[in-house]
């Protein structure tokens, strides 16, 4: 049964605030189910951008004149509402990066000055994204600490009981995501976060594919670090965020060097901005900042409850219309707890020879290893086919896909 939120989300008004998706490839109704890797903007975050250069472009925290002081005040505006939306305590908590990998890359880079040495240990988790297993393994080259992994079982669950025998007293970080963008499985990060803490190790929580789906609160979560990218989240390319504890960033020295992040600059000595600015070296995507809190405002507007009930509903739609269509279908990642991700395999067709038919189509899926070699070679297979649904898409999508995935498997089987 649907429940009321579903039955009454505003889908036909959603449709039309994405115009991209009004078009036809290859003569077909566009399908688009790859949300994972990245996700349509609204029209209002489209104009937002175009307001930008149009009415307030200039360089930020710089200027005395009126068009860097609206573009300062817009920039800052957005971090607050950015602050608002993770509930960090502090806007100064909130960083703007180039995304999830330059988050992460900021973390493990400042860290490796000093603040983790030979001897410590890293634990990922072997659900990971590539941003979240390579920069600390470069992390271990540079200073000789080791990197440990979280198993998982059968349904691409993180094994906690290993994760626990993990944790010592050499643990000094945790990295793991709260959202497996290949398998769609929702992490217990709150859990793993007090289990982390009680060994005083520190945890960075990979939120690029939770973001888009879920309310994320940081305090409650008690995260010492939560990276996303604007892009999974309705926003543009190139602009992200690292929210980290005032504590811990006031501690970890600057990852880059250059303007915007000193206070005083002599040849013999050096000293800092103040937070944010020490981690914001040069002059940041002052349009991707401000249109990603445009972008926010606009989920808001939606409502992440409305949203993640709505996507729950296209995950079960799919998942037993697949499930009964295709006997020969296999779901990687078939558990309780998982977001709006359908990755399967069908009989022993090529993930690759099923995503160009779907194209053909009309359906965009991504097939492959979705960045994420250790998961694949898990499972000993070499990649997925992947659907994962937004808000904007609906169940009459989903039975396009089914009817192409029919066509398909007849001329592929
Ligand atoms: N982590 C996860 C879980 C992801 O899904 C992605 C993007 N696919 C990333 C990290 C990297 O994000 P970005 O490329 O935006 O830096």
């Amino acid at each position: 049964m649907i429940s009321e939120s579903v039955a009454a989300f505003p889908i036909e008004k959603i449709g039309k605030d994405f115009p991209i998706l009004q078009q036809e490839v290859y003569g077909k109704p566009l399908v688009y189910f790859d949300n994972a890797a990245s996700t349509q903007k609204p029209q209002v975050v489209i104009d937002a951008i175009s307001d930008y250069y149009q009415q307030i472009n200039s360089n930020v925290h710089r200027g005395v004149h009126h068009l860097s002081q609206k573009a300062t005040d817009a920039f800052e505006a957005s971090r607050e509402t950015i602050r608002k939306h993770i509930n960090a305590r502090e806007s100064h908590e909130v960083l703007f990066t180039k995304g999830t990998t330059d988050s992460i890359n900021l973390v493990a880079n400042s860290l490796s000055q000093g603040m983790i040495k030979a001897g410590d240990e890293i634990i990922v988790s072997h659900l990971e994204h590539h941003s979240n297993i390579v920069p600390w393994q470069m992390l271990c080259e540079r200073t000789g600490a080791k990197l440990r992994v979280i198993p998982i079982n059968e349904r691409g669950e993180l094994i906690q009981e290993d994760f626990e025998k993990l944790l010592n007293a050499k643990t000094k970080l945790v990295a793991v995501n709260h959202i497996s963008n290949a398998l769609g499985v929702i992490n217990p990060i709150k859990e793993m976060i007090a289990k982390a803490h009680a060994s005083d190790a520190w945890v960075l929580i990979d939120g690029a594919q939770s973001i888009p789906h879920m309310k994320v609160d940081v305090q409650d979560l008690d995260a010492d670090f939560y990276a996303f990218s604007g892009h999974k989240i309705f926003g543009p390319t190139g602009i992200g965020v690292l929210y980290g504890k005032e504590a811990l960033l006031e501690q970890m020295p600057p990852y880059q060097g250059g303007g915007e992040m000193i206070a005083e600059v002599t040849f013999e000595k050096t000293t800092y901005a103040t937070l944010p600015h020490k981690f914001e070296a040069g002059t940041p995507h002052i349009e991707g900042g401000i249109v990603l809190g445009t972008a926010i405002d606009y989920v808001n507007s939606i409502g992440l409850e409305a949203i993640a009930a709505y996507e729950q509903e296209l995950l079960h739609y799919g998942t037993e219309l697949l499930k009964d269509r295709f006997p020969d279908l296999r779901i990687l990642g078939d558990t309780e707890h998982k977001t709006s991700v359908i990755s399967f395999l069908l009989g022993d067709i090529h993930p690759y020879d099923i995503g160009v038919i779907l194209d053909k189509l009309g359906v965009a899926v991504r097939t492959g290893h979705h960045c994420t070699q250790p998961i694949m070679q898990h499972f000993g297979i070499s990649g997925t086919i992947r659907a994962s649904f937004a808000f904007y898409n609906t169940k009459a999508e989903i039975d396009q896909m089914a009817e192409a995935l029919e066509k398909a498997h007849n001329m592929l089987a």
